[in-house]
């Protein structure tokens, strides 16, 4: 996704707004459809300032289940460009990566995207909050899909002899 930026150039302070609509392609981030961009593009004399929001749905994998699910993302954009012949452009080593950079006079989105959805997916996603009942940790049924035996089939017997204790616990006093 590309903006070109020509008609703010010219003057700091000036801005343009920018709505897109596309596909996404990215390694490490599965979109299911396109992401939208609701921007604001601002010359700040040395960088190109983007703010704004991007939404899109995101396939990721339960955490509980590890059944693949769409999750809807929408992240706030804050971010800024140098171009990249300007010295701030200039570094090199880890702070390479975290300075977007653009060439004459368009801004290519991609890689901002794909950061900012990348910090947005949670590290353990949960595909039904509060409702998906997860995987049998013996057999492995995803307990959403189907039921099993496992946890009638086996009572540990130290738990059993708990429950003999605490039923004689329980008992009315004789006297
Ligand atoms: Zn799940
Ligand atoms: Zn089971």
């Amino acid at each position: 996704m590309y903006v070109r930026i020509i008609e703010i150039q010219q003057g700091a302070g000036a801005w343009m707004s920018f709505q897109a609509t596309d596909e996404l392609e990215c390694s490490d981030i599965t979109f299911e459809g396109p992401v939208s961009v609701d921007l604001k593009l601002t010359n700040a004399e040395t960088r190109i300032l983007v703010q704004g929001t991007a939404s899109a749905e995101v396939l990721v994998d339960c955490a509980r289940c590890d059944d693949e699910y769409s999750l809807p993302l929408t992240v706030e954009i804050e971010e800024a460009f140098v171009h990249e012949k300007s010295p701030e452009a200039d570094v090199d080593g880890i702070d390479a990566y975290e300075v977007l950079t653009y060439k004459e006079d368009r801004i290519g989105l991609d890689e901002m995207l794909r950061q900012n959805f990348l910090a947005a997916v949670p590290m353990q996603p949960v595909c039904r909050e509060g409702k998906c009942k997860g995987m049998c940790d013996q057999c492995g049924a995803n307990l959403n899909h189907e039921s099993c035996n496992c946890k009638e089939e086996e009572i540990d017997p130290r738990w059993a002899a708990l429950g003999e204790i605490q039923k004689r616990t329980h008992k009315p006093s004789l006297n």
